[in-house]
């Protein structure tokens, strides 16, 4: 599952957030996906009756709340950009540069899909493009 659309950095800039709007947003989807669940309505039945039935929900519910929440820290994470280059990997020059433009993977975690914002860098020496390492949040290693 990989997709990637192009766009301009100011685009990504406009999509920045703030703790506030993203807990307003989780608390939101979480009391969304409660109702939805457990209507508050006695008169509505709940869905299933087995246990298979509330692990299914129990997973939608992992599905639609962890990965928002995965979504969020990660717009929320400052070490997801990478602010230096480094040297080029093909050919180890200094003279690297952060291209403008990112593009968007989606990225097949336990929780679901999760879009990262993937950087480019290009090499004044050798000419060649590449993704610049950094402490992204997808490369954290979990050993
Ligand atoms: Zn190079």
């Amino acid at each position: 599952m990989l997709w990637v659309t192009f766009f301009r950095k100011e685009a990504v800039m406009a999509a920045t957030t703030d703790r506030r709007a993203a807990r307003e947003r989780l608390v939101a989807l979480a009391l969304q996906e409660v109702d939805r669940l457990i209507p508050l309505d006695e008169k509505v039945a709940l869905r299933g009756q087995y246990m298979a039935d509330f692990e299914d929900q129990a997973d939608e519910l992992d599905r639609t709340l962890v990965s928002a929440f995965l979504r969020e820290r990660i717009a929320l994470s400052g070490a997801s950009e990478v602010q230096v280059v480094g040297r080029c990997p093909h050919c180890h020059s200094d003279r690297v540069y952060l291209e403008r433009w990112s593009s968007m993977v989606d990225v097949l975690t336990p929780h679901g899909s999760v879009p990262l914002k993937k950087q480019h860098a290009s090499c004044r020496a050798c000419g060649l493009a590449f993704s610049p390492s950094g402490a992204r949040p997808a490369d954290a290693d979990r050993g």
